[in-house]
C-alpha cells in the first residue's frame, strides 16, 4: 500500500490530498497532520481570484492560473454533490468582472499603460480582446476574475476528505515523527505545505532547503475584513473591485457578493514569523478602512456604521522571487521516504487550488 503524509492543513494542503485521494482505487493511504495555527493565511484570506494586470509580467504560472479558473466552477460543484450539500453555488464561487477606480485619469492612463496586453497574446491564450479596457474616466474594467468562499471551500474539502476516509492528526510535526515515518518498511511520499512555517521546519527537520526557495522572501502578515452588505454603492456586476490611492501604492481589494464580502490589503514585510509589530499593523488598518470609506463617484464605500460591525481575520503569508509557487522535489535521507514541498503561493493559494495537486503528480 501506498502512503502519503501531508504536512498542513491550508489551501493548499488540503487541495492535494482532495486531488490524490480522488481515485481510491489504488489502496492510497493519507493521512494529514497539522496544527491549527491561528496565523495560518488560508483562514484570513479573502479570497479573491485575481490575474488581473499578470498576463505577461514575471509569473510563470499565469497559464495554471487561467486554467484554474475554468475548472473552478465544475471543481466546487463535485465537492458540494459528494457531501449532498444543498449549498447554492453562487454563494461559493462566482467569475465576473473586476473593476479598478483611481483618483484620477492621468492615474488610471499610466496604470492602464502597465497593464494592458497585446492582442495577438490574448489570442494566443484564448482570451477575449477586450480582457482589459478603460472605462470612463477614471476605471480600469477586466474580464474573467474570481471570487470563492474561502471559510465554506476549507469547511468543504475538509468534508470530502473525512468522507473519503483521510485521516487528520493535530499535532506539531517534528524531527520524531520524520524518523518514525522513515523507518515504516513501505514507500511513503511526504508532502510539506506549511505556509510561511516551511523554511524553518525543513532547517528543524534537517532537510537541504530547495532552490526555489532560496530565492528573495516575500513575508507579510495582513488583515482581511469581513461583513455583510458593509458597501454603499456596491454593484453585484463586479466580483472583484480595487481603491487605488492618489499615491498609487496604497490600494485596497473589495471582493464578494452582498451578503459576504470582505476587504483586503494591508501588508507588513516581516523577517520573523514569530515577531511582529502589532501597532504598525493597525496603522496598515486604519489606512486601508479610510481608503474604503472616501467615495469618489459611486464607487463603493464603507460607512462608520458599518465599519463598526466589522469582523477581521489576521495571518501570515509568504512568496519567493517572482514564481508565485514552490512545487519541488526534496532531498531526503531515507531510502523509503520521498518528500516534496509545496509553498510560498502569496497572493493566490486560493487560485492554485483546483490545480495544485496535479502540478504536485508531475513531480511523482
Ligand atoms: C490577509 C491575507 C489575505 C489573503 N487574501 C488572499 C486572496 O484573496 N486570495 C488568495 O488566493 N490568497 C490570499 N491570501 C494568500 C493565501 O492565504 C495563501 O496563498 C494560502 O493561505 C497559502 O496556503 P498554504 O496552505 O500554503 O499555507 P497556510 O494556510 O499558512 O497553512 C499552513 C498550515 O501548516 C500548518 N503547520 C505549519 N507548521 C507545521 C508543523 N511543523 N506541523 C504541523 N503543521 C504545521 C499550519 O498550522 C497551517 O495549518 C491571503 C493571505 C493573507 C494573509
Amino acid at each position: 500500500m501506498k502512503k502519503i503524509s501531508i504536512i498542513g492543513s491550508g489551501i493548499l494542503g488540503l487541495s492535494i490530498a482532495e486531488y490524490l485521494s480522488r481515485d481510491k482505487k489504488n489502496g492510497t493511504d493519507i493521512q494529514i497532520i497539522s496544527t491549527n495555527n491561528t496565523l495560518a493565511g488560508s483562514y484570513a484570506a479573502a479570497a479573491n481570484l485575481a490575474t488581473k494586470g499578470q498576463l505577461y509580467g514575471r509569473d510563470k504560472h499565469f497559464q495554471v492560473k487561467l486554467d484554474a479558473k475554468k475548472c473552478y466552477q465544475n471543481w466546487i460543484e463535485n465537492l458540494l454533490k459528494e457531501v449532498k450539500s444543498e449549498q447554492n453555488i453562487k454563494t461559493v464561487f462566482k467569475i465576473g468582472l473586476g473593476v479598478d477606480f483611481f483618483t484620477s485619469e492621468f492615474n488610471r492612463d499610466k496604470h492602464y499603460r502597465r497593464v494592458k496586453q497585446n492582442d495577438d497574446e490574448l489570442r494566443n491564450k484564448n482570451l477575449p480582446i477586450d480582457f482589459i479596457l478603460k472605462e470612463g474616466k477614471r476605471k480600469i474594467i477586466y474580464q474573467q476574475e474570481g471570487w470563492v468562499n474561502s471559510f465554506i471551500l476549507m469547511q468543504l474539502l475538509t468534508d470530502v476528505l473525512s468522507k473519503r476516509k483521510v485521516n487528520f492528526i493535530n499535532k506539531q510535526f517534528t524531527k520524531i515523527d520524520l524518523d518514525k515515518l522513515s523507518e515504516v518498511g513501505h514507500k511513503h511520499n511526504i508532502i510539506f505545505c506549511t505556509g510561511a512555517w516551511t523554511e524553518l521546519l525543513l532547517r528543524d527537520l534537517e532537510i537541504p532547503i530547495p532552490e526555489q526557495m532560496k530565492k528573495t522572501k516575500r513575508m507579510t502578515v495582513g488583515t482581511t475584513f469581513y461583513g455583510k452588505n458593509i458597501f454603499e454603492n456596491y454593484s453585484e456586476d463586479y466580483v472583484l473591485m480595487e481603491k487605488i490611492a492618489e499615491n498609487m501604492k496604497t490600494k485596497v481589494t473589495m471582493s464578494g457578493p452582498i451578503e459576504n464580502q470582505s476587504i483586503s490589503s494591508s501588508t507588513l514585510k516581516i523577517n520573523d514569523i514569530n515577531i511582529f509589530n502589532e501597532t504598525e499593523l493597525f496603522e496598515k488598518n486604519k489606512e486601508l478602512i479610510k481608503l474604503c470609506s472616501e467615495s469618489f463617484a459611486n464607487e463603493p464605500y464603507l460607512t462608520k456604521t458599518n465599519i463598526k460591525n466589522l469582523e477581521y481575520k489576521t495571518g501570515v503569508r509568504i512568496g519567493y522571487g517572482h514564481s508565485e509557487l514552490v512545487i519541488e522535489k526534496l532531498n531526503l535521507k531515507s531510502e523509503h521516504t520521498t518528500g516534496y514541498v509545496c509553498a510560498g503561493a502569496h497572493k493566490s493559494g486560493f487560485l492554485f487550488a483546483p490545480m495544485v495537486g496535479t502540478l504536485l503528480e508531475k513531480l511523482f
